[in-house]
């Protein structure tokens, strides 16, 4: 997997940031401004502050349906809902990407922060936008798989759930990404869903921090709930595409880092909750 470097990552990503949102009618002026603030941030904490060594890559295993090397039995998790509430460590998700006019963004947000996040994709928009996929996994970030089409898989048969986790992974493999992690659309899953998702390699994933950033409440909102609730081991369900969500992210950022807590992956939090319970801790 090939990594870049982030000084040459920032630079383009503070390009793009100005460029992107124009060549898309969808984009208001509001992000334009965003964009710009961001990119004329991005370019003074890189003229000023070099940036540390890069940590490792996130871990993406060669193959989704062989066991984490380090879990014995059983070889994945059957569903994790929160990470170690004995580690500061919380793990951002990011659903329903990649958006044109908002991942970029995003991206430059989380690299200032020096935050890793999880993004859980959908297949037709990977589909359409690869390069998007590529510079998450350039940036550290985790890649999940949520369903070809964001499908609500209660009501559909069980080769329809199997279809729609192998057109979303179909896509991934196509950027190079291969994933061990799923989220059901709207968090909607049963025990015949799960099995399914556990055959095919994967660990459903949910969160314990839910602050309707989709129902756009307000950004103070969105960070005040993500503030107000979030522990050790937190898991948060944020969402790509959302204007309100980039907005309050700064803030969110800002002081999770200030009472100490690291953002980490959901693989990372997989790793360290090895073979144990299906439920995290
Ligand atoms: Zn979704």
């Amino acid at each position: 997997m090939p990594h870049t470097s982030p000084y040459r990552r920032r630079s383009r990503g503070a390009f793009l940031l100005v460029a992107e949102p124009a060549r898309y009618p969808a984009a208001r002026p509001r992000l334009l401004m965003l964009a710009l603030l961001l990119a004329s941030l991005g370019l003074a904490v890189a003229a000023g502050q070099p940036r540390s060594a890069p940590a490792a890559p996130a871990s993406v295993p060669t193959s989704a349906f062989s066991p984490p090397a380090d879990v014995a039995a059983p070889p994945i998790m059957r569903k994790l809902v929160r990470g170690d509430v004995s580690r500061p460590e919380v793990a951002l998700t990011f659903d329903d990407g990649p958006n044109p006019a908002t991942t970029r963004l995003l991206l430059a947000l989380l690299r200032m922060y020096r935050a890793r996040a999880t993004f859980f994709l959908i297949g037709d928009s990977v589909r359409q936008r690869p390069e998007l996929v590529r510079a998450m996994v350039a940036d550290g970030h985790a890649i999940g798989n949520h369903t070809a089409r964001h499908a609500r898989l209660l009501p559909l048969e069980t080769e329809q759930v199997r279809e729609e986790i192998a057109g979303c992974d179909a896509a991934l493999r196509r950027c190079g990404v291969v994933t061990r992690l799923f989220r059901p659309p709207g968090g909607r899953y049963d025990d015949r869903i799960l099995d399914v998702v556990n055959a095919a390699g994967l660990t459903l994933v949910q969160w314990t921090v839910n602050p309707g950033d989709y129902t756009r409440p307000g950004a103070d909102v969105i960070a005040d709930r993500v503030l107000d609730q979030t522990t050790n081991g937190s898991i948060v369900l944020l969402h790509d595409g959302c204007e309100q969500t980039l907005t309050a992210l700064p803030r969110i950022l800002h002081t999770l880092a200030e009472r100490g807590y690291r953002c980490v992956t959901v693989d990372e939090m997989l790793e360290r909750a090895g073979g144990g319970a299906d439920r995290g801790w």
